[in-house]
């Protein structure tokens, strides 16, 4: 264990034991395990996490606080890499973790041999323009920027589709917000433009995404990338042998008829609002039963409404049949305890789906009948800095103090209260 200070922040970094805790730095999303669908897979999603933030490890020995613009050359000495960022960790051995201008988080190991040249200017995110031509620069030429007010969308879709998204993203984000200011949480309005890109249909999606986020990735319907920050989609009313709808009005239809397709849209979606209004801290040890909670809350879509988002809460039929099904036949009594001190649940192929529901149900309940002390425990996760990994002992500590260490009471009243749920 290494302290450091910088900035006047102290931080906190625990060596090598992170494997197992930061495999969802990568990746959230919401078929992990869900719909039991490909639970196989959900080990190549930690494998690949693990590799996007090794070279971290044994490495953050300095963390970094300010806006100085540095730019950053690596590799080939001959023809080296240039990305300009702000440093968030400088390691003792060279290593660096930069944020880019356009909100990408960069490993990079001191096998690469990064050399850190401050620039006599502020960091500056993006802004729209900016990050439109970036992403249709690195996609390529077929790919068109849609842009609105808080996103901005790359797309090979078609613009209606990817306006049609757009508006569904801003609705969500609007309604999230006010969902949680009037709950007592003062979240603030994304400083920087988020990033989505649509594919066109499966296949290319398929291909991408397996290039950039693993195996897994390429078998959803879409992910949410803590590094990149970027939501990454296809058209999901695009089929063999259809004609690309035009009309927000057939978008509609079809999204209607594919909406169990669309709850990982909104899954994702709702991941990156979080990640990026001051809810959770993008490479902090947010508890996954947390992060996966609050977007299964939101995932159940709202195509019909032209604002707010009504389905907000409502009971998440998919999760609920889940958890009694669990509950009737595989539920230990420690089970609150396990969820949220531990990934360990989450990590484990078999285990997956139902901690998935359960962590659907634990947000249902705590929202239903501890609401404010939800929000309180929200408020102090959303402190958490990043790269500092909490043990399960914390962990546990820490979800105590905020809903009371009698675990055994609150556990019978949740299941109490669970099995009330109307189930149809
Ligand atoms: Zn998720």
């Amino acid at each position: 264990m290494i302290d450091c200070v910088a900035g006047g922040v102290k931080l906190v970094r625990q060596t090598l034991d992170v494997g197992a805790r930061t495999w969802h730095l990568g990746l959230m999303a919401a078929s992990v395990g869900s719909y039991n669908r490909r639970m196989g897979s959900v080990r190549s999603l930690a494998f690949w996490a693990l590799a996007a933030v090794a070279l971290l490890w044994g490495a953050a020995d300095r963390a970094l606080a300010g806006d100085a613009l540095v730019r950053v050359r690596f590799g080939d000495p001959a023809s080296p890499t240039t990305i300009e960022g702000k440093l968030v960790v400088e390691a003792a051995d060279g290593g660096v973790l930069l944020l880019g201008r356009d909100g990408r988080l960069h490993t990079i190991g001191h096998a690469k041999a990064p050399k850190v040249e401050r620039l006599d200017q502020p960091f500056v995110r993006f802004n729209s323009s900016e990050l439109a031509r970036a992403l249709c620069d690195e996609l390529g030429p077929d790919f068109e920027a849609v842009q609105t007010r808080h996103y901005v969308i790359a797309t090979r879709a078609g613009r209606e589709y990817a306006q049609w998204c757009g508006d569904l993203f801003e609705r969500l984000l609007s309604a999230f917000l006010d969902h949680w200011r009037s709950a007592g949480l003062p979240l603030e309005e994304p400083k920087w433009p988020l990033p989505a890109i649509i594919f066109a249909g499966e296949a290319d999606f398929k291909v991408f995404a397996t290039a950039d986020a693993g195996a897994f990735a390429g078998e959803s319907k879409g992910y949410y990338s803590i590094p990149s920050n970027r939501i990454v989609l296809y058209d999901l009313t695009a089929g063999k042998g259809k004609k690309r709808a035009t009309s927000a009005a057939e978008i509609k239809r079809r999204a209607a008829a594919a909406s169990f397709n669309m709850a990982t849209v909104v899954h994702e979606a709702t991941h990156q609002i979080a990640f990026n209004s001051g809810m959770h801290t993008r490479l902090a040890d947010n508890p996954l039963w947390l992060t996966e909670g609050m977007a299964m809350y939101f995932e159940t879509p709202d195509l019909d409404g032209t604002q707010g988002w009504k389905t907000i809460g409502e009971v998440n039929r998919p999760r609920l049949t889940r958890f009694l099904d669990f509950l009737r036949k595989r539920r230990k009594r420690d089970s609150i305890a396990t969820l949220v001190s531990s990934t360990e649940r989450f990590i484990d192929a078999h285990k997956a789906a139902d901690a998935y529901a359960e962590s659907w149900a634990l947000t249902y309940f705590l929202n239903a009948k501890h609401r404010d002390q939800y929000v309180a425990y929200l408020k102090q996760l959303a402190k958490k800095q990043p790269v500092i990994w909490d043990d399960p002992d914390a962990r546990l500590t820490e979800f105590e103090s905020a809903f009371g260490s009698d675990l055994k009471s609150l556990d019978a009243e949740f299941l109490r209260f669970m099995k009330s749920v109307p189930r149809h």
